[in-house]
């Protein structure tokens, strides 16, 4: 049984010295009782976050173990829910866990990067949030696999009914911000149904730019979203300033690129474009303002700096870059606590 905070006084005192994260007092707190605190205090104070906390699972998982683990099976299930949202729920074995992590961390990586790939400086693993991450997966695959045609569910389909309302085919209504964010741009087929649900045609509209087209946008943009200060150069969206459902053309001066964010952003008006001709632009915020790149700041950063009970170097990290062998780490400590237990026994 885990100790909590008060009765981990070592780690109580690292944290409130800002020598140890968050997310290592959570680690640490699952499986540290008093008498083994102190080792895995030193180990928090000189491993990275990921290590000590496969280390601390690796320790909750020999303290419950008996015998052969339960043979396990991925699952994962989808359904629309009232409000018009998907969930998703998946349970991964451990094999399937790690390769699904590792392309989530990839796509993240890929969706958030603003340089040319090596500023890999700071980024620290699979996001918490992989919501986006797994929406750009999907994407690459929609893009990169081939599927037939009219495959039920292998595309996104828009249903049009007879009251002039869109909903996704099997799926919940769209408001008319979803309609728009989905129809700009994007390949899906459209499909008009009787009252009944009956197909009465299939559509698929032209609203795509060309391969020449995009890069032409790409070029002019220096490959990267249209916002100023954003940066990110990876699955853009390619958006039509004046809407496409508005009668907007798809031609290049009425058309942007746009990470998958700030293009939300816009559908749903806290974002602005406004054409000033040349095929440029101006980007408003919500409130109206321009938006521009952010002038460089200059201040001193002692002032910044509120919490004098801390350390300047608190956080200086003096792990070496080492891998960390969880199964022989895991066994130095097992064997030093037992060692220890039986020491104070005889005693
Ligand atoms: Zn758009
Ligand atoms: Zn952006």
């Amino acid at each position: 049984m885990a100790g909590a905070l008060q009765e981990l006084p070592l780690l109580h005192k690292a944290f409130a010295e800002g020598r140890v994260s968050y997310s290592k007092v959570r680690a640490v707190s699952r499986v540290a009782e008093p008498d083994t605190e102190a080792e895995l205090v030193e180990v928090a104070m000189t491993k990275p976050a990921s290590h000590l906390e496969r280390l601390c699972a690796g320790l909750a998982k020999v303290g419950s173990d008996d015998g052969e683990p339960e043979s396990v099976t991925s699952t994962g299930r989808w359904r629309w829910q009232d409000e018009g949202t998907l969930k998703v729920t998946l349970t991964l074995t451990a094999v399937d866990g790690a390769r699904f992590l590792a392309g989530v961390t990839r796509a993240e990586y890929e969706r958030v990067r603003t340089g040319d790939g090596t500023d890999v400086d700071g980024w620290s693993g699979a996001p918490s949030d992989i919501a986006a991450a797994m929406v750009v997966l999907a994407e690459r695959a929609c893009a990169e696999l081939a599927a037939p045609a009219i495959a039920p569910h292998a595309e996104v389909v828009v249903e049009r009914r007879p009251d002039g309302r869109a909903r996704l085919a099997d799926g919940p209504a769209l408001s008319a911000v979803e309609e728009s964010e989905l129809r700009c741009g994007a390949a899906e087929s459209e499909r008009t149904v009787d009252g009944a649900g009956a197909v009465l045609n299939w559509g698929r509209t032209r609203r795509a730019p060309t391969v020449l087209q995009t890069k032409a946008l790409s070029r002019r943009q220096n490959g990267c979203c249209g916002v100023p200060g954003c940066g990110r150069r990876r699955f853009l969206h390619v958006h039509h300033v004046r809407f496409w459902s508005d009668g907007g053309a798809t031609d290049l001066a009425n058309l942007v690129l746009l990470c998958g964010e700030h293009h939300r952003l816009l559908h749903r008006g806290e974002l602005s474009i406004e054409m000033i001709g040349g095929q440029r632009f101006r980007y408003l915020d919500g409130d109206g303002h321009e938006l521009v790149d952010a002038p460089t700041m200059r201040f001193d950063s002692q002032e910044l700096w509120p919490f004098h009970s801390i350390d300047a170097d608190a956080i200086l990290p003096n792990w070496g870059g080492e891998p960390l062998d969880v199964g022989y780490a895991t066994w130095v400590l097992m064997t030093e606590w037992e060692r220890r237990r039986e020491l104070s026994a005889a005693a």
